[in-house]
């Protein structure tokens, strides 16, 4: 019996290639009907035979093209037209939520297309197709069509309008499809912008061969490329980048190559692989093809394979590694604009690698680590962006600006969330200036009017001004550690209340002080403080973050009061009398010493007590290390803490802790086995003090947020000990747990106080 149905697609399905795939899956299942573009995704109608109908509905999922993600899809059964043809009907209207896809990498066939000397593609660097190559990147406007797109301005020749304009090729309708004769050129230039002589990429690759550096123009930005494996020129590129130990990022030709430096499980190896190609945290082999000084002290190195076209012609030379480090001065946004790249990176770079497509929208590389078989972002931009989170709930539009440090933004529209790209630490005006671009370009191609703007609740970000500035919106100020708790759960698709252990560096508290290591009652409609750590000073304010020393005097004077410069911690000897007073006058009187009880701050200090690093070059480095020493020992020993009551507040203290440490000190207990103690300590203070808030407040569930959970080790044993206490918990998996997911918890919090449509809602735990 014949039937018709109408399907109505939501997702990633525009751009990608998805009415052409609809369009032979027709012919091959033997379908009448139609297809199109619509505001909310693809509508098809589909007549035929019901087998071939379930078959063709099923290989419509099952084989669906690389870059499409489906979200919804509807089907209604109508009345047949006994048609005899199937068709792709051009789009007709733009209107509603015509999604972009995010950058994709080069598909095996363009690959296959790039090397083969009888292609008109051969090593022609800007190669794609509607399976693959760039899309958010260079979007300038929607709908997404070319003249949208920053390959506006290259007409295409009659062979790629042949493929542009047949349904059945692989570039039909592949809007930045080019090639040699119509498409974007590369060019080798000095730092005057003088084109040099030969071939631009051979050439290119002669210098990397000699060590030299050179600004090579990617997808989203320019990275600065040197060979990974010479120590001279990696050396070269740290000083010229005033970059003293923050590890570099490393593309390698392939997994073989990288299996000469790094250790990869399934898991890594597909994530590397995968389209999104981010930079995988891979831990160090100890002996290793890469120079000592792409990540120093550091038992990871930061991998990514090629992506772009580009980058496998550069790989097809002798390289196994290159360093592919951000081409930006430190504290600065990545460059993507070529002369702003020329003018800030010419102190840097020898030559640059440059083209003329244009990169519309900045997109860093992506940064996640392995975390129980799946990915745990660090950074969330690229080859992930502008893709949604799907939300517990609609909430009224909302633009969330972030905090302060590793800023990105979050519009929402009904039950989607749509996270931004990384923007960078919003600690000068060129950032400010990229969020503002951001902010106003994703809402005009998300086609999004907020009515609401969420902000962190600190009046001196830069984020904060900006929400300020914007005239007409609602401003709803959103506590810090409040947003990581509602990320966390937005994150993972919670309702209701729940416990959050909200583990990170620095955010102004509701009560004025700077919170850090909170354990945090509530959900989107408000939250309690159940507990936090001991508040300790912080002895000179941010000169502490960066001189993690400080904060174990801080800690030390806690525990041992104005004795502290008498206990047996060895580089204690480094500091003489003026210093020593200096700090206790500032210790005993608090002067400009704030009170935190930052999760992050207790990293550094320990940190420091057992000698890991004394003062740090980068932010969160001296945590890292400190978690790189703790995985080389698995000792199940942990410090003794206390958990006090106070009439309002329960707090967790670790003077017992840092007292056992100083006799461990004393005893020359290895310091690996100090480290992971303590990271068994602070995991066990975890689960005791959930156990407490379970009691009181009856609730099962428990999120784990802020950016000391970025550390794998505290993750992994945390969750450990909470399973076996069978409580239910909740890591993040879309966005990270670091501020770079913030925005998403601001904007369900701000949504959530505006949308007083349901209130009395059921808000028990499920
Ligand atoms: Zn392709
Ligand atoms: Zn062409
Ligand atoms: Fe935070």
């Amino acid at each position: 019996m014949v039937r018709r149905l109408r399907i109505t697609i939501e997702g990633i399905v525009q751009g990608v290639g998805f009415r052409p795939f609809i369009f032979r899956l027709a012919a091959r299942h033997g379908i009448a009907g139609w297809v199109r573009n619509s505001g909310a995704g693809i509508v098809l109608e589909a007549e035929g035979e019901m087998d071939a109908l379930a078959a063709f509905r099923s290989a419509m999922e099952s084989d669906a093209p690389p870059l499409a993600v489906i979200g919804r899809i509807a089907t209604e059964e109508i009345a047949p037209l006994a048609e005899n043809s199937f068709v792709i009907c051009e789009s007709g209207d733009g209107a509603g939520m015509v999604r972009v896809a995010p950058d994709g990498d080069v598909c095996p066939d363009c690959l296959r297309e790039l090397f083969d000397p009888s292609d008109r593609r051969y090593r022609y660097p800007f190669i794609n197709c509607t399976n693959c190559g760039p899309r958010y990147s260079l979007v300038t406007a929607v709908p997404y069509d070319r003249p949208n797109t920053t390959m506006a301005g290259f007409p295409l020749c009659n062979a790629c309008r042949a493929e542009y304009e047949d349904p059945l090729d692989r570039r039909f309708h592949a809007q930045p499809v080019a090639c040699p004769a119509c498409g974007p050129t590369l060019r080798l230039v000095d730092s005057t912008g003088a084109e040099l002589p030969g071939d631009p990429l051979d050439r290119t690759l002669d210098l990397l061969a000699g060590g030299k550096i050179v600004a090579v123009k990617g997808l989203g930005g320019y990275h600065l490329a040197v060979d990974a494996t010479s120590d001279s020129a990696v050396t070269e590129l740290r000083r010229r980048k005033h970059r003293d130990e923050k590890p570099f990022a490393v593309m390698a030709r392939d997994l073989e190559a990288v299996s000469r430096f790094a250790q990869v499980d399934s898991v890594e190896a597909r994530l590397l692989a995968g389209p999104e190609h981010p930079i995988v945290l891979l831990r160090k082999r100890p002996e290793s093809i890469l120079s000592p000084s792409v990540a120093p002290a550091n038992g990871y190195v930061g991998t990514m394979l090629p992506y772009t076209p580009l980058h496998h012609l550069l790989f097809a030379g002798q390289f196994a590694a290159l360093v592919m480090t951000s081409g930006n001065l430190s504290d600065e946004p990545i460059a993507f604009r070529d002369d702003e790249a020329r003018e800030r990176l010419s102190a840097i770079a020898d030559a640059f690698l440059i083209h003329d497509r244009e990169i519309r929208t900045r997109v860093d590389d992506s940064v996640i680590r392995v975390f129980r078989g799946g990915a745990l972002f660090l950074r969330r931009s690229r080859g992930y962006v502008p893709r949604e989170v799907r939300l517990p709930m609609e909430i009224p539009p909302v633009l969330a600006v972030g905090a302060e440090l590793k800023g990105t933004l979050c519009l929402t529209r009904g039950d989607r969330a749509f996270p931004s790209q990384h923007i960078g630490d919003l600690k000068n005006d060129a950032t400010l200036t990229s969020l503002a671009e951001a902010a106003e370009h994703l809402q005009a191609l998300l086609e999004i009017s907020p009515q609401l703007v969420a902000h962190d609740l600190h009046p001196d970000y830069l984020s904060t001004g900006y929400a300020e500035g914007i005239a007409g919106l609602r401003r709803v100020a959103v506590q810090h550690h409040h947003a990581h708790l509602a990320s966390c759960m937005a994150d993972n698709g919670l309702d209701g209340h729940v416990i959050g252990v909200i583990f990170d560096g620095t955010g102004l508290g509701s009560d004025g002080t700077i919170w850090g290591g909170e354990f945090l009652v509530g959900g989107y409609d408000g939250f309690r403080r159940a507990a936090n750590f001991r508040q300790v000073p912080l002895p000179g304010g941010d000169a502490a973050v960066r001189e993690p020393y400080r904060m174990a005097l801080a800690h030390l004077y806690d525990a041992f009061g104005a004795d502290l410069f008498e206990q047996p911690v060895p580089w204690l000897v480094q500091l003489g009398s003026e210093e020593r007073s200096l700090f206790l006058r500032m210790l005993a009187r608090r002067i400009n010493s704030p009170l935190t009880s930052s999760c992050g701050r207790l990293f550094d200090a320990v940190a420091a007590l057992v000698g890991v690093r004394l003062r740090v070059s980068y932010e969160g480095q001296a945590a890292m290390e400190l978690e790189g020493r703790a995985e080389e020992c698995d000792t199940g020993r942990a410090y003794p803490f206390a958990v006090l009551h106070r009439h309002d507040s329960t707090e967790v203290d670790f003077r017992l802790m840092v007292r056992a440490m100083v006799e461990d000190l004393a005893a020359q207990v290895p310091l690996a086995e100090m480290a992971r103690a303590f990271h068994n300590t602070v995991a066990a203070a975890v689960v005791d003090v959930c156990g407490r808030v379970r009691n009181e407040s009856g609730l099962n569930r428990v999120v784990l947020s802020g950016g000391v959970f970025q550390n794998r080790l505290l993750s992994e044993e945390s969750c450990r000990l909470l399973e076996a206490g069978g409580f239910q918990m909740f890591t993040h998996r879309l966005v990270p747990p670091n501020d770079g997911g913030l925005a998403l918890g601001q904007a369900m919090i701000a949504g959530v106080a505006a949308s007083s449509a349901t209130p009395g809602a059921d808000k028990g735990d499920s």
